[in-house]
């Protein structure tokens, strides 16, 4: 017959969160099996203490004992509140009560059997390359081979590092060292994964002529690797389970590619938006023209409209680089900046001559001696667009 979980821990029905919490801390400490070493009596009342605190420390789990008893974590019984019971081990769980024995006992000292042999299966190491691609290999993706060394489980030995296995002979096939320290509460062991084995327990017998003992063996690896349009240098790939084999039979570690890429020669990349500049001459920034533009697929014939002004920027919709992971495209932007001759030939200095002194005539009064508006009325701009004939006009 079970007992009462308010009686195993010694507080009354009402009891707060934080007196149950002492009083568990203050059992386990009396009770806990490195302070009892193989103390039979002991391991099953630290058991009970456990079991009870797991219930009366979660309020669900409380209050379902308060109404149905031991029947609401048993399995057998169907279950009346919720089968809590099914994961219940009070060995094997210890997140609860890992600040304790940190506490107590210093990290690395937790000796569930559970707890040890997870330790002993510890991923493998990731790997990290870099990859550099070409624009037009970011912008439209690209399978790319990569090329790089690692570990993996001796094919001869299947990681044993020899032909069997044989108990370690310095901890006793544990895979731990105990010490005993005497304190406050007795003499505790503190645990430590034996160093001579790697905590595992065991040696190889003999050691293997194709990987030397070690159950790993160095490999070169071509990897074809899918690299999604739109990345960008930093952005960084992960490709799971492609790392190092794991040093105890553990699940191997990732790789890891970190990209980088190729400025284009033109196009200048800001985020999803692509940008380039040009420069055009005051007639065409007034009476507009065509321009051909680099963009990502080639070139383009872009329409700049009549009176566009010095910085003004033109937009080509979706048709800048994709987000990698939603797919959405960001735009072109054409930057149109005028260009200010240094030289001129003597035509260019007699036309603009002249229209310097028609703009003068035609603003004079105004006090402004600049066609920058270039469609005014009147002005030479005016007449010169009548007199051009635009493709698109
Ligand atoms: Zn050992
Ligand atoms: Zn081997």
């Amino acid at each position: 017959m079970k007992r009462d979980y308010y009686e195993v821990l010694g507080v009354g029905k009402g009891a707060t969160q934080e007196e149950i919490k002492r009083a568990y801390r203050r059992l386990a400490r009396q009770y806990h099996p490195d302070v009892n070493s193989g103390d039979r009596a002991a391991a099953d009342k630290f058991k009970e203490i456990n079991e009870a605190y797991q219930v009366l420390s979660n309020e669900e789990k409380r209050s379902a004992y308060d109404r149905f008893g031991h029947a609401a974590f048993d399995q057998r019984s169907g279950g009346g509140a919720g089968n809590w019971g099914q994961d219940f081990d009070p060995f094997g769980d210890f997140t609860g009560f890992g600040d304790i024995f940190d506490m107590f006992f210093g990290t690395g000292s937790r000796t569930t059997r559970r707890g040890r042999r997870q330790a002993q299966r510890t991923k493998g190491s990731d790997i990290s390359l870099e990859v550099t691609l070409d624009f037009e290999e970011a912008a439209f993706g690209v399978e790319k081979e990569v090329r790089f060394e690692r570990d993996e489980i001796c094919p001869e030995c299947g990681g044993i590092g020899g032909s069997s296995k044989k108990s370690c002979p310095h901890c006793g096939g544990s895979g731990e060292v105990r010490h005993t320290q005497t304190s406050f509460f007795g003499s505790i062991v503190t645990a430590r994964p034996c160093t001579y084995c790697g905590g595992r327990g065991w040696i190889p017998s003999d050691t293997c002529s194709t990987c030397r003992g070690t159950g790993k063996v160095r490999k070169k690896q071509n990897l074809k690797v899918k690299i999604p349009a739109g990345v960008d240098t930093g952005y960084r790939l992960r490709v799971n389970g492609e790392g190092e084999a794991s040093p105890n039979g553990g699940p191997p570690g990732d790789l890891y590619l970190y990209l980088k890429v190729k400025p284009h020669p033109v196009l200048k990349r800001k985020g999803r938006d692509l940008w380039c500049e040009f420069e055009l001459s005051y007639p065409q920034l007034v009476l507009g023209d065509e321009v051909e533009v680099p963009t990502l697929t080639g070139s383009e014939m872009v329409r700049v409209p009549p009176g566009t002004e010095s910085e003004s920027v033109l937009r080509l919709k979706g048709r800048g680089l994709p987000d990698p992971q939603t797919g959405a495209r960001g735009d072109q932007l054409i930057k149109l900046r005028l260009s200010v001759p240094r030289r001129l030939s003597a035509e260019h200095r007699e036309l603009l001559e002249k229209l310097w002194e028609i703009e003068r005539s035609s603003s004079s009064g105004k006090g402004e001696a600049t066609g920058r508006r270039g469609n005014g009325n009147g002005t030479i701009f005016g007449r010169l667009k009548e007199a051009f004939t635009h493709p698109e006009g």
